[in-house]
């Protein structure tokens, strides 16, 4: 019998190698480094960022990549936020509010990162710059006014907050301002969070705002570029972090958590949020190796203090303690044991003893000062 080989025969040859080929030559660099911060009592801590931008407004990079991005940095969901208003690529790009994180979606779940629908209504102060997440359809936000675009997106049950509250333009050190239109908002329920961190600016204000109205804190590092470029991943530098304590991985369960102020900020080596948070994820970080410690007859005895998260604590002595000399500062190191050395005052101290040591743990924030 004579084979033929017909052009469909030859397109399938070429696929094939087309496909085996540069896989096993790439595979090699693509490497997922995880952000190693622990779960909490009943609820998984999802390392995410809400805020980004890509080539379809003014970013510069096309969508998946930014669900690349996110896989390789440990997250485990983002949000694309093109701006509605502000379309510098337009001439290159069509304009399609929903396509960025249509593209973006399509990879995410190729790398099992969720990927949420997202846009930034790009108004002057005030309101300002706000996002809406969890959007259905991002072309109902092209209207007149703020008011009709944050409307249209509440409609949709989005969840909306208010990006980098400082107006921009101005002096660095220029402190954001909480308008009229900002109450109006909270009125209308059409207001549910703040960036208290955007790329690398702290905002206390944006803090104190987010406590006394019980508004979710956020942090995002609103990224334009590809993120090596602003951020020096391979020297161990992480993007600003929303850290999201939800029941799951899944677009329902971190609006539920996220409407719920069920948040924290991951940001430099400082954890910022509330204390019923911050509390267990140091707890579930520490182990003390070897307990419990006997002070028999010598004066100094070792401790070793184990921290299997990556955040350097770093602690301070805060308060008075009677029986043993211990370090005035003491930094437990992300993903190592150090050895901490505890000295009795008295040697005829005998006996059993439960000890305080009362620490403050200076880089995690329950308030801007405290
Ligand atoms: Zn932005």
């Amino acid at each position: 019998m004579k084979v033929v080989l017909t052009r469909k025969h030859y397109f399938i040859y070429l696929i094939l190698f087309v496909i085996i080929s540069p896989l096993t030559a790439i595979s090699q660099t693509r490497v997922r480094t995880p952000v190693k911060i622990p779960d909490i009592p009943g609820f998984l801590t999802l390392k995410c960022d809400f805020h980004m931008h890509t080539v379809f407004s003014d970013g510069n990079v096309w969508p998946s990549i930014r669900a690349e991005e996110a896989w390789r940095h440990g997250l485990n969901a983002i949000a694309i936020t093109d701006h509605i208003e502000y379309l510098p690529h337009k001439g290159d790009i069509l304009t399609n509010h929903n396509r960025s994180s249509e593209i973006a979606k399509a990879h995410g779940v190729d790398l099992n990162i969720t990927v949420i629908k997202g846009s930034e209504i790009t108004r002057d102060m005030p309101p300002g710059h706000l996002n809406a997440i969890f959007l259905k359809e991002s072309s109902t936000l092209e209207t007149e006014t703020w008011r009709q675009a944050v409307n249209a997106a509440y409609h949709q049950g989005a969840f909306i907050f208010w990006n980098h509250p400082r107006p921009l333009g101005h002096q660095k050190d220029s402190i954001g301002r909480w308008y009229a239109e900002h109450s109006e908002m909270m009125e209308n329920k059409w207001l549910h969070g703040i960036e208290v961190v955007n790329q690398r600016q702290y905002y206390p204000e944006a803090h104190r705002w987010c406590l006394e109205k019980n508004l979710t804190m956020l942090s995002n590092s609103d990224i334009h570029d590809p993120i090596q470029m602003n951020f020096n991943i391979a020297g161990g530098e992480h993007r600003p972090i929303t850290l999201v304590f939800a029941k799951n991985n899944t677009e329902e369960a971190i609006k539920e958590a996220l409407l719920s102020q069920r948040t924290a900020v991951y940001w430099e080596n400082k954890v910022i949020g509330k204390e019923e948070y911050l509390t267990p994820i140091f707890n579930n970080s520490i182990k003390i190796e070897n307990k419990p410690i006997v002070l028999k007859e010598k004066n100094r005895i070792y401790v070793q203090i184990s921290n299997h998260s990556e955040i350097n604590y770093e602690l301070e002595l805060n308060g008075e303690i009677n029986d043993v000399h211990i370090p005035e500062k003491v930094t437990l190191y992300g993903g190592k044991t150090i050895l901490f050395d505890i000295r009795k005052k008295d040697m005829k101290l005998r006996g059993e003893k439960r000890l305080r040591l009362p620490y403050e743990v200076k880089n995690l924030l329950i308030t801007p000062d405290r």
